[in-house]
């Protein structure tokens, strides 16, 4: 009946020589009681020491089909005679046998209904987890579905304007007045930083599903690549690039390869009015590597050092240095899929060094890598 479908269900697997018709009637009050003995679904189970080898294996397979959700399994040891099961020893780094409390006959009910309820508080909090969890990964899905389908299908119309306005300023530019060609430039410029806007927003929502698996990656082979890649930025400016040895760490090349693009680009781009000097290096950190981007340039306020990751926040304007304010976001979510952490220390004037906390390659690689 509906009264009772949201009720407790706990099912007794005791043995007909046991005290299984007292058992059930204590409980009776509280809970739906089942009794029959093969295993059914149920939010917690009691069963005695003389049964418990019989329901040994349908037990586990019930608790290991709940799973990540608690299912609790509460055992009711009678006196001195064999079978009997011994409590888990907490130093035994075996796995633990497949019971969460034991309680000794005779049953003392107060401390009976004390164990349950701690057990089954458990479970229903270990429900509400699984439950929230899955929420958030249905709106995470849906929402990078949503920004995926938003900037692939602006791109469209985008194209549309931006080859109408080519269009006008081929065949109509010895028509314009100075004011036309002004309006005009605007616009394609406008067109422009928006085609960047979506193509960085695209390239964002796809991180965790266009990504390659992790697997362990040299950083010294990515670095040589986006030093290449970033040649003639280099060059113009007269940039002074020192790399140490790196780490393998567990990773995507390409998406890691974007990653340090994007931050030795900005340590480039917002360096100071002389030549910039960036120094990449790397320190052991427990479990993980931490490589870091050191500038000389002009630094971030503590204030603002949170909000420049997120999509489109920019401390400088366009006119002051051009850019989109997504390169550091894509960088966040890039590590976050490594499992990783992207931090910035730094004072305005200061220079800043970019931080990234990235997993070891492989469990075997000591602290003497
Ligand atoms: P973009 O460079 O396109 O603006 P980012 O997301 O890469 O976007 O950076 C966001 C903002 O963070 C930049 O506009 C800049 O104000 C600031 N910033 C990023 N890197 C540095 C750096 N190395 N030194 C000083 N400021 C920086």
């Amino acid at each position: 009946m509906d009264t009772t479908a949201h009720r407790t269900t706990i099912q007794l697997l005791i043995g007909d020589d046991g005290n299984r018709a007292a058992v059930g009637e204590l409980l009776e009050d509280r809970y739906d009681v089942l009794t029959q003995q093969p295993v059914r679904d149920a939010d917690l189970y009691i069963v005695d020491d003389y049964t418990f080898p019989d329901h040994h294996a349908a037990l586990r397979d019930r608790v290991e089909a709940d799973d990540p959700v608690f299912c609790p399994v509460v055992l009711i040891r009678r006196d001195d005679r064999s079978p009997r099961v011994s409590l888990p020893d907490p130093d035994d780094h075996e796995t633990p046998v497949l019971v969460d409390d034991i309680v000794e006959a005779p049953i003392d009910r107060s401390l009976l209904f004390r164990r349950l309820n701690t057990l089954l508080v458990r479970r229903s909090q270990s429900k509400d987890l699984r439950r929230y969890i899955s929420q958030l990964e249905e709106s995470n899905r849906s929402l990078e579905q949503f920004a995926y389908a938003a900037s692939h299908d602006l791109q469209e119309p985008l194209r549309m304007v931006s080859s109408y306005l080519q269009l006008i300023e081929q065949r109509y530019e010895d028509e314009l007045d100075d004011d036309g060609e002004e309006f005009l430039a605007y616009a394609v410029d406008g067109a422009d930083r928006m085609r960047d806007m979506i193509d960085g927003l695209l390239e964002y929502s796809r991180v965790d599903t266009a990504g390659d698996p992790l697997e362990p990656t040299d950083l010294n082979a990515v670095l040589e690549d986006v030093l290449a890649d970033l040649q003639v930025q280099v060059d113009e400016r007269d940039a002074r690039i020192d790399v140490d040895e790196l780490p393998r760490v567990e990773g995507d090349a390409d998406q890691l390869r974007q990653l340090f693009q994007n931050l030795l680009v900005n340590a480039i781009k917002y360096s100071g009015d002389g030549r910039p000097r960036v120094h990449v290096s790397a320190r052991r950190n427990g479990r993980s590597w931490l490589v870091s981007v050191e500038d000389d340039g002009v630094g971030i306020d503590p204030a603002d050092q949170e909000r420049i990751f997120d999509v489109f926040q920019r401390l400088h304007s366009r006119e002051e240095r051009s850019g989109t304010g997504i390169g550091l976001a894509l960088c966040e979510r890039i590590v976050k899929r490594h499992d990783g952490r992207i931090w910035v220390d730094s004072e305005p004037d200061e220079g800043s060094t970019f931080t990234v906390a990235l997993p070891l390659a492989d469990a075997g690689e000591t602290a003497d890598a």
